[in-house]
């Protein structure tokens, strides 16, 4: 792979705590980053917002306003996570579909294009820019538009199983699965607006367990402890 999309959920980055951020689980996203950065990856990052606020169900409030809030969560934790980056080196900007003045770039593909050749990761903030959607369905908007190989996809989970591990011991994890399996047995991986437009555009999905150790880079190079969702 030459470009690639790492999706980090919010609550993944909140580590054991579940709300805000957790230093250690971001500190070790951003060496693993820099390793691919080294090795001539260019990196986009999608991250939720999760640990702050979800827009879906929240009482005596319009959705569209409270989708917001979600969208606003996720610019936050990309600045958190772009100052991560910077940390270990890494030189970084953030693109948002819609202006948040001065904090992030407006994005456009020839943007994108102009901070990967400077050797940039590019943060895709603010999803979609739209209500009703998730930051599954930004990220494989993102990959689609930016033309990437595929999607990492950093999970709690350590990939996609015939059922939930939590209720059944004996779930069975896939090394590979066709997307069109996972539609068929609704298998819970990305929702389902996101996995059409995978299907659709012929995106890839590499699925892994954050938690473990050098997850990020092993599945950059195919090798590695997950599933392959393929398309
Ligand atoms: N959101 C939205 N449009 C988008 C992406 C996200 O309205 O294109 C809002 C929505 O309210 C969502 C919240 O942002 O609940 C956080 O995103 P998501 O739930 O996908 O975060 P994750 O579960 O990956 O942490």
């Amino acid at each position: 792979m030459k470009r690639v999309l790492l999706k980090l959920s919010g609550e993944a980055l909140a580590g054991d705590k579940g709300k805000g951020f957790d230093e250690t689980t971001c500190g070790m996203v951003a060496d693993q980053v820099r390793q691919l950065v080294d090795s001539g990856l260019e990196v986009g990052v999608v991250i939720g917002g999760g640990n702050f606020w979800r827009g879906a169900g929240k009482a005596n409030m319009d959705r569209t306003r409270a989708d917001q809030i979600g969208m606003l969560a996720t610019v936050m934790n990309c600045i958190y996570v772009s100052e991560a980056f910077r940390n270990v080196g890494l030189a970084t900007t953030i693109m948002t579909p819609f202006s948040v003045g001065s904090f992030t770039e407006l994005f456009s593909k020839d943007r994108v294009n102009t901070a990967f050749r400077h050797k940039k990761v590019v943060f895709f903030a603010g999803g979609t820019g739209h209500p009703y959607f998730s930051t599954d369905t930004g990220a494989v908007l993102r990959a689609v538009e930016i033309d990437a190989d595929g999607i990492l996809l950093a999970k709690n989970i350590d990939g996609v199983y015939d059922s939930d591990p939590a209720i059944h011991p004996d779930a069975r994890r896939y090394d590979t699965i066709s997307l069109e399996q996972v539609l068929a047995k609704k298998l819970q991986v990305i929702d389902l607006s996101a996995s059409l437009m995978c299907q659709q555009q012929k995106m890839p999905l590499y699925i892994f367990a954050l938690k473990e150790e050098g997850s990020i880079v092993a599945a950059a190079s195919g090798n590695f402890h997950g599933t392959i969702v393929t398309v």
